[in-house]
């Protein structure tokens, strides 16, 4: 059973065309192709690359937003009901660009369109410091990221610039003509497809006012560095990076509900996901018949073609990131250290088999994996201080997972541990917009949490002039 079949979703058949939509002047560069994930043949489309001549056009071409608030908020509305009007669309597009299953695409449209909604019931009128905004996307949520930094740039009267993941670049070609259509100037938002070097480009440049971004901490260090040479004294950056979330799971654990939540926050969305569970401590007492039960778990996910509805996690997002992946499970293997492991179709996607791991600490892993892979260490009952002095010894703080059945422990865990999202007997997975806001702390970002009332007002901060 497909979800979006032939007949009422022609974007599966299709070459799409990443619109040239630079809005200084024509591009300068070749396009270049997207390839479908799960299919290692299928060309998805053709995307405008910018070069480095479009990119100097287009920040000079930058106009901050004057209309009024209510113009503003009227036009990100207009565009949450045109997302929404198009969700087949961008559902096909997802799967297809993304390798994004089912409940996965149908998540991030609706928070992509709260987004929209949320940061345009925060625009106001008293914004003082307007100026040309950054805003780089990574490709695991390359719609709702995308546009919550616009949608909150915009909302607060700057002009955008923004650079997409290259992977996932047509979506993005979608979202920005949608704004368009909806009554965003062209010379409000401007998108410039590319990869390192021209994000490189658009951190870089005096003229530049501030910079979001999202994707992994050593990219943010480098912005921060790019920006510290090169454009005003205080510009402000928001970044939201990488994670090494853990969850600890103790012997009250009701381990029905632990399992099923493990399973969701490791392997859901393939792992591709910062907030995603990557180091589970398990306490020894219950750690044999936990991870029976996960093995058994395990055997019932389903890895596939991310349009079929049966499929519960699609591929990874490309060859460079399978091979990072593939290469620290064969290491695992080489060490006698898999828990768990089941099959992957072998069709020329890029499929990874979700695997469990043993491990000794969370410190055993010297980077996060992106992908379905699960760590397992286990500790004694008198040891559970010293397993989050180590995990808050990581230096990242973005989610952390709890499941226990004692009310003091989860209080004093809650005060101790240093994540910016804590999940309580529930799977680590999940923010709502406008209500519970995602971020982190430490390596894990700078702040505010995106989808909160502190957000939108950094996009206001004047620099400090020195
Ligand atoms: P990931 O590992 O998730 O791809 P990256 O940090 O490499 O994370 O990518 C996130 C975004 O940052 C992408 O849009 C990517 O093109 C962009 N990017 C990569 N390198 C740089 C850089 N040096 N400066 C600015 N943006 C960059």
């Amino acid at each position: 059973l497909s979800a979006i079949e032939t007949g009422r979703a022609p974007f599966l058949e299709t070459q799409l065309q990443g619109h040239p939509i630079i809005a200084a002047g024509q591009p300068t560069e070749p396009k270049t192709p997207v390839i479908n994930p799960a299919r290692a043949k299928d060309i998805v489309g053709q995307v405008q690359v910018a070069g480095p001549a479009d990119i100097t056009a287009a920040i000079g071409y930058a106009k901050p937003w004057g209309a009024d608030a209510a113009t503003r908020a009227a036009a990100l509305n207009a565009a949450a009901n045109a997302y929404e009007a198009n969700a087949n669309e961008l559902f096909a597009i997802l799967a297809r660009e993304a390798g994004k299953g089912m409940p996965d695409v149908v998540a991030e449209l609706r928070e992509a369109v709260d987004f929209l909604r949320y940061y345009a019931t925060q625009a106001s009128d008293d914004t003082k410091a307007r100026g040309v905004w950054t805003c780089i996307s990574p490709w695991n949520f390359p719609l709702a990221i995308f546009t919550g930094q616009i949608a909150a740039a915009l909302a607060a009267g700057n002009a955008v610039l923004a650079k997409p993941a290259e992977q996932t670049a047509l979506i993005a070609t979608r979202a920005v003509e949608m704004l368009h259509a909806a009554g965003v100037p062209i010379d409000a938002l401007q998108l410039l497809p590319g990869g390192g070097n021209v994000g490189a480009a658009l951190t870089s440049d005096a003229r530049i006012n501030g910079v979001a971004f999202t994707g992994s901490t050593a990219t943010a260090l480098k912005i921060r560095e790019a920006m510290a040479a090169n454009c005003a004294p205080g510009t402000p950056l928001i970044a939201e990076t990488g994670g090494l979330n853990a969850m600890i799971v103790d012997s009250t654990a009701l381990p029905e509900h632990a399992v099923r939540d493990i399973v969701n926050g490791a392997f859901r969305s393939a792992g591709q996901r910062c907030s995603a569970l990557r180091c589970l401590y398990v306490q020894e007492d219950i750690a044999e018949p936990l991870l029976k039960m996960l093995k058994g778990a395990m055997d019932e996910l389903v890895v596939g073609d991310p349009w079929l509805l049966s499929t519960d996690l699609g591929p990874v997002i490309d060859a460079p990131a399978h091979k990072i992946i593939a290469d620290h499970i064969t290491q695992a293997q080489s060490d006698g250290r898999i828990i768990h492991q089941i099959k992957a179709p072998e069709n020329g996607g890029h499929f990874i088999a979700p695997t469990a791991i043993r491990v000794n600490s969370i410190t055993d892993m010297d980077r996060e994996i992106f992908g379905p892979v699960l760590h397992v260490a286990t500790f004694k009952a008198d040891e559970i201080n010293n397993v989050i002095d180590t995990i808050n010894g990581t230096g990242y703080g973005l989610t952390f997972g709890l499941h226990t059945r004692i009310d003091d422990r989860v209080q004093t865990i809650v005060e101790r541990i240093e994540a910016g999202n804590i999940y309580v007997n529930r799977d680590q997975i999940g923010a709502v917009v406008g209500s519970q806001p995602f971020g982190g702390e430490g390596l894990s970002g700078t702040g505010p949490k995106a989808g909160g009332p502190h957000y939108l007002p950094r996009f206001t901060a004047t620099p400090v002039q020195s």
